[in-house]
């Protein structure tokens, strides 16, 4: 088949159940025909020239719509790529359009984008997960073969999770934040979404590797991540020690969930890998240490969303000043979740509560880096379920933000360490999907390949 076969045929499976699904926020259908053209002229070749992807909307796509799933930022058209966008167009992949998402990635389930939630593929009642849902969501109802996702404390993993799809969190600073809308920077991850996890792995590598214009780039060689993956799909995992954490084990998961994820363990035990219960005491602090850095961080990076700059300006009748401009703007602007993190954001990096909130919490950060060090001398991966709990029904953890927080307590502690780790689908509980975290040491992303490819 010709790459505008492929494209042509996303397009209208996209046209015919996004309407349903609402995965996309922006279909861009003639520039992902015209980069199909491109491959079909034979001007691209490689691996995944002629492969269309779907890519999250909190990335910049060069005059192609960027919200971040914010009223904020309607109709703001970036000059430019991000780079990752631009090692996808290298490649030769069509980008079918923009994903939903939560507003400013900033949620678990997709209900805080200003433009309404996405449904989960699996059961159009439920959540597709979050901040990265519509992704994910458009990988399980076959809109697009790839996505693009970013995670910053889980929103590549827990959507991957309960879609039944792959997705990986790369090593932060080994895939390019140049071109993100910031939320986190010290934890933004981008990486790759798919439905296998070579796919996954494939994607992985096109889109990762140093970049000049990211300051917290790494300059290394990229692991390679396609041979271990099917290196893992020959299913000898011998020598290989998968560290359980102890702490992780009765923490407030389902039945369903944690069944399969104790079958998942023993098959992986019959293809040869060696099951090691290891202590990260200080996990168990991760969340309230993300919910003070991560607020921070989005304090500061979403002040430049001022009325002038981008999007949308509120009130500006020439009778106001500029202040009263931008107070206005920023509160039709922003919705509720990321109001919320900007307060207690602004609070904990405040003079006089700096040192009890946001001090301590990067001291957190440091003990849970040792934790993750300390049990990498023993084991070659971590393991554990990606999320707590399968796709819940709408509605039923908006109204207390601790329940929606939940969602990621067992992704959190990788994005403080900067490792990378991968969803894999594991099973079903009640129906639904559940997914299995392997979580590696930095730079070490071929690991986690390896064992997921195994189980799948
Ligand atoms: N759910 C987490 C949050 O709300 C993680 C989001 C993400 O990884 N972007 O902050």
């Amino acid at each position: 088949v010709s790459a505008v076969e492929v494209t042509t045929a996303h397009l209208d499976r996209i046209a015919a159940v996004d309407e349903r699904v609402h995965a996309f926020l922006h279909v861009d259908r003639e520039g992902a025909l015209a980069a199909a053209r491109k491959v079909d002229n034979g001007e691209i070749t490689g691996p995944l020239a002629g492969v269309p992807i779907a890519v999250k909307d909190v990335v910049t796509t060069k005059g192609v719509p960027t919200t971040a799933a914010s009223k904020i930022l309607e109709g703001w058209k970036p000059p430019y790529d991000a780079t990752i966008v631009e090692r996808l167009k290298q490649a030769g992949m069509p980008i079918l359009g923009k994903t939903n998402m939560d507003e400013f990635a900033m949620g678990s389930s997709t209900e805080y984008s200003a433009y309404g939630a996405t449904n989960n593929p699996w059961d159009l009642g439920r959540i597709p997960g979050g901040s990265g849902g519509g992704s994910s969501a458009a990988l399980a109802a076959f809109e697009a073969p790839l996505a693009i996702g970013t995670d910053t404390g889980g929103s590549i993993r827990q959507p991957g999770a309960v879609t039944g799809t792959v997705g990986a969190k790369p090593t932060y600073g080994g895939t390019s934040r140049y071109g993100l809308i910031a939320f986190s920077s010290s934890l933004d991850t981008p990486g790759p979404c798919g439905r296998t996890v070579e796919d996954t792995a494939l994607l992985h590598s096109v889109m990762a590797g140093y970049d000049p214009r990211d300051s917290t780039s790494i300059n290394a060689p990229v692991p390679d991540v396609v041979k271990a993956a099917r290196l893992g799909k020959n299913g000898d995992l011998s020598g290989v020690k998968l560290g359980v954490v102890k702490e992780f084990a009765g923490d407030g998961s389902e039945p369903g969930v944690l069944s399969s994820f104790h079958e998942s363990l023993e098959k992986l035990v019959k293809l040869g890998a060696e099951i090691v219960e290891v202590s990260c005491p200080n996990f168990q602090y991760a969340l309230p240490a993300y919910y003070l850095i991560a607020p921070s961080e989005a304090s500061s990076n979403l002040a430049r969303f001022d009325g002038v700059r981008y999007g949308l300006r509120e009130g500006d009748d020439g009778n106001r000043s500029l202040e009263e401009v931008m107070s206005l703007t920023r509160e039709a602007g922003f919705g509720a979740e990321v109001k919320r993190r900007i307060i207690i954001g602004t609070y904990a990096l405040s003079s006089g509560y700096y040192d009890a909130y946001y001090g301590q919490a990067q001291k957190v950060r440091t003990l849970i880096t040792r934790d993750f060090q300390s049990a990498f001398e023993r084991v070659d991966v971590l393991v554990s379920p990606t999320t707590p709990f399968v796709a819940f029904p709408f509605g039923s953890r908006t109204s207390d933000p601790y329940q929606m927080y939940l969602a990621d307590l067992f992704t959190i502690p990788t994005n403080l360490y900067g490792g990378p780790a991968i969803s894999v689908p594991c099973g079903l509980s009640e129906g639904l999907p559940v997914g299995f975290q392997i979580m590696a040491p930095t730079m070490a992303d071929d690991r986690m390949y390896r064992v997921a490819a195994a189980l799948e």
